[in-house]
């Protein structure tokens, strides 16, 4: 197994300390048909339910990914990464993050007993920072967004590895479990929708590459706050908006790198975008807690979008999966 360049196709070792191709171009992963990774590092199961729930007389598959160990789906990516970063005997890793993806690299890296830090931008909740010190990670707040954390850290990583839950492969083909695991609880088939909230893309491209594994794709529909809607803007060609601040904190994502990647997956899956009021994300988040799930309203989003695009009904047998991505208890 090794990186390679995306655009120049230059190979690199996994241990590399550069996260990205001299050229610019993204790292992805070369990997032989029997190349396992490995699971020695485990804080439990990564593995969720897919629930039935019926609203407004239609059935959709909520994918329990609140119930990950760590309260997000993010447990999947950072995984397979440290994992794979202890077996290289990687001793320091640096990450930033607006709080999901930094506590599950958190959790793993100090069951690795690797040592962690953890960059995050001001106005996270001190529920999510309390979780990250709980692993033992170090915390590095930074002033302005989300973007302003990226920067920093590359430029403060002073010999860590930079395990990036948006840049490095191994996150990826963590989250492409996610299509699979789908898949087997459909009785090996594809379903027709995917709704999922989109910052970074995570999900978006681990779905993605996933099912192309597979060999069939469900139509990909990508949900955005309207007040920062960076991938929604690029997929209708409207003009760059200002970014506001939306309640659903880990999609407030201004300039997602991966922006041309997920064009391709929504174009190639016949997908589609949405961009939903907070007013909406609030009320799919209060309508599945009176339910029994509690979740953060990032994860709401991903409903209110499914709610929006069916608001005349739904075909009974459209088979729609909505990966609830995070857990309530830390927002
Ligand atoms: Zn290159």
């Amino acid at each position: 197994m090794h990186f390679y360049c995306e655009k120049c196709k230059k190979e690199y070792p996994m241990n590399t300390m550069s996260y990205k191709c001299k050229c610019g171009g993204f790292f992805r992963i070369y990997r032989n048909p029997d190349d396992k990774y490995s699971d020695d590092i485990s804080i439990g199961a990564t593995k969720t339910d897919l629930l039935p729930i019926k609203i407004d007389n239609m059935t959709f598959l909520l994918k329990m990914e609140n119930l990950q160990p760590t309260g997000s789906f993010k447990d999947r990516g950072a995984c397979t990464m440290i994992n794979e970063l202890y077996q290289l005997g990687i001793e320091r890793i640096a990450e930033d993050s607006s709080g999901n993806a930094g506590a599950a690299i958190a959790a793993y890296a100090a069951a690795a007993g690797i040592e962690c830090t953890i960059f995050v931008p001001q106005g996270i909740s001190k529920k999510r920072i309390e979780q990250i010190k709980g692993y033992g990670a170090k915390i590095r707040r930074v002033k302005g967004g989300r973007m302003d954390t990226c920067r920093k850290v590359k430029e403060n990583l002073a010999g860590a590895y930079y395990a990036s839950h948006v840049y490095n492969p191994l996150f990826n083909e963590g989250m492409k479990a996610m299509a699979y695991e789908i898949y087997h609880q459909l009785e090996n088939r594809v379903p027709e929708y995917i709704f999922m909230p989109v910052g970074n893309g995570t999900l978006l491209l681990g779905l993605y590459y996933g099912f192309m594994e597979i060999g069939r794709l469900p139509h990909l529909v990508a949900v955005q706050s309207t007040k920062c809607a960076p991938l929604y803007e690029a997929f209708y060609g409207l003009p760059e908006s200002e970014k506001g601040f939306t309640i659903a904190e880990a999609i407030r994502i201004g300039k997602p790198f991966r922006l041309q990647e997920m064009l391709e997956a929504l174009r190639n899956s016949q997908g589609d975008v949405i961009a939903v009021e907070d007013e909406e994300i609030l009320k799919a988040k209060e309508y599945l807690g009176h339910h029994g799930i509690y979740i953060e309203p990032t994860s709401a989003a991903a409903l209110a979008g499914a709610l929006h695009v069916f608001r005349h009904g739904k075909p009974d047998n459209y088979r729609v999966v909505i990966p609830l991505t995070g857990t309530g208890f830390k927002s």
